[in-house]
């Protein structure tokens, strides 16, 4: 699988959008972004020409990707999955990207990134519902509850991140108990719930051509 391996910075400047790929870096005056919100490259600051339709689905689609860290391949399977769906498939595709387990790690305050909490999934540092957890992209379900293992309990990179969830705070759908490393799925999250500016129907239409 073709995996990025350029400045994740890059991707926040060229899509025009924070998509926090850096944890702490990325609320601090670091953040390359706030410093540059301009597109990288050479000619990063001429002014933007007409977008097209399709470019304006394209960039859509290649945000959330990036948000969540997919490749092409892994983004199509969610995508087909939503659409096989009852319901609005937008919305089914938000939803399934937001209960991948790697997320709600991310989520909860375990790690500070999407891309540390694939990490920490793949290396089983994680119980779902007391069995070994280590497939980032499995779902989770209402009720789940997510615990660090006890081998896994005094790693650095987790408690600096447990430390930082204050600043963005735990989503409504989910339950933190901090002192037991313990997190809840209460409910499965729903369209309001997730409040980045996201136009996912601009993705819908750019899989339907
Ligand atoms: Fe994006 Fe974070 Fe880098 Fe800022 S620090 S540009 S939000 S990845």
């Amino acid at each position: 699988m073709a995996r990025y391996i350029g400045s994740v910075c890059r991707l926040c400047r060229r899509e025009n959008l924070k998509l926090f790929l850096k944890g702490d870096r990325c609320y601090s005056d670091k953040c390359a972004f706030d410093r540059r919100s301009y597109p990288p490259g050479q000619h990063g600051q001429r002014r933007r020409g007409k977008i097209s339709d399709y470019g304006i689905q394209l960039r859509e689609k290649q945000k959330v990707k990036r948000m969540y860290g997919l490749s092409e391949k892994q983004f199509r399977l969610f995508f087909k999955r939503a659409d096989q769906q009852k319901g609005i498939t937008g919305t089914n595709l938000l939803i399934a990207l937001e209960t991948r387990l790697d997320n709600v790690v991310y989520r909860i305050g375990f790690v500070n990134s999407r891309t540390q909490g694939r990490h920490f999934v793949r290396h089983s540092h994680f119980l779902v519902n007391g069995k070994k957890a280590n497939i980032p992209s499995a779902l989770v379900k209402e009720g789940d509850v997510i615990t660090v293992r006890e081998k896994s309990r005094n790693i650095k990179a987790m408690s600096d991140a447990l430390e930082a969830v204050v600043r963005r705070g735990v989503p409504q759908w989910l339950d933190l108990e901090k002192e037991n490393l313990k997190g809840t799925v209460k409910a499965l999250p729903v369209r309001e719930d997730l409040t980045m500016p996201i136009q996912e129907q601009l993705i819908v239409e750019l899989y339907s051509k």
